[in-house]
């Protein structure tokens, strides 16, 4: 039988841990707040606003909505990222993706002071990661590497292969598998025979976009599958990159979607967020 990794329950005990631990900064008259900037009507950004403002409601730190009309232009975000930079009463700034395509991206994320990138999305928190430094890790791949930490599974000397290689969920993870000294192997879109390369992970961490593409042919037997996708199929349910009937009997543990990774990523922004009161 495969140990489901439930990430709902790892995310709760995070965020209990984190509850305590603000409580007792405060106790020193240390606070937190972070400023989350929401572009347009965008329907799932809102819920994922609104799941954060929960989280933040939940482990008693202060969030500050900036909801913004999508004709906002460039410059104009750009100045209220530098007014929450220069607050000193704002410790972290998220600014929800995606952005209308009049807006730069890249340059908004630039724009957000790296002491405040909660997101760790800031070319300078990605360059620490990269070279073992401080900084914020992307709250995906950290969720993931809590998940596989707190079920008790071994990264150390394992080959992990991650499938995906986006500068938030690939690439991070797979620095991250590496800082746990995993073997790390990215899977790509050119990768030249994907089945020859996933079959050999002990770890798969899977964060390709494509509903239930990942079937039993991909994956060793034992291994330790992460279902980084979320989408909804054809009857509007939730369902991962991973066809998760039809691997869950060839493997020792999976995460489920609902349920998996997903709440790990709102655990460990709140994570980031608190690490700013220390
Ligand atoms: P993305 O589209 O930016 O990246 C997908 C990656 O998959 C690309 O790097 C591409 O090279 C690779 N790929 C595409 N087709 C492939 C194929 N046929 N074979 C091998 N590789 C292939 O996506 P992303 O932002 O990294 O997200 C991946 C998935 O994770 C999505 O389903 C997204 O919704 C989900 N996601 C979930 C969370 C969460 O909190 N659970 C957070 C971020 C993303």
């Amino acid at each position: 039988m495969a140990q489901l990794i439930d990430g709902k329950k790892i995310s709760k005990e995070i965020k209990d841990e984190l509850k305590e631990k603000v409580a007792a900064y405060k106790a020193q008259g240390k606070t937190a707040a972070l400023a989350v900037i929401q572009v347009g009507e965008d329907p799932a950004s809102s819920v994922y606003v609104n799941n954060k403002k929960k989280a933040c409601e939940y482990i008693g730190i202060e969030s500050l909505e900036f909801h913004l009309p999508e004709a906002i232009t460039e410059n104009e975000l750009l100045v209220q990222i530098d007014k929450l930079n220069k607050d000193d009463k704002v410790n972290g700034i998220l600014v929800q993706l995606p952005l209308p395509k009049h807006i730069d991206e890249e340059k908004v994320i630039q724009a957000i002071s790296p002491q405040k990138d909660v997101d760790g999305f800031h070319p300078q928190s990605v360059g620490a990661l990269t070279i073992g430094q401080k900084g914020f890790v992307s709250c995906t791949p950290a969720g993931i590497i809590e998940l596989l930490k707190r079920s008790g599974i071994e990264i150390a000397g394992k080959e992990c292969v991650v499938i995906g290689r986006s500068n938030i969920v690939g690439k991070p993870m797979a620095l991250l598998l590496l800082r746990e000294n995993g073997t790390v192997t990215i899977a790509h879109s050119k990768t030249a025979d994907l089945r020859q390369v996933t079959k050999r992970a002990d770890i798969l961490v899977v964060a390709v976009g494509k509903p239930k593409m990942i079937d039993s042919s991909y994956v060793k037997e034992g291994a330790v599958v992460i279902d980084v996708g979320i989408h909804r199929n054809a009857e509007n349910k939730l369902c991962g990159d991973v066809d998760f009937d039809d691997v869950v009997e060839h493997v020792s543990a999976i995460t489920p979607v609902p349920g998996g990774v997903g709440p790990m990523t709102i655990a460990m922004l709140m994570h980031n967020c608190v690490s700013t009161m220390a």
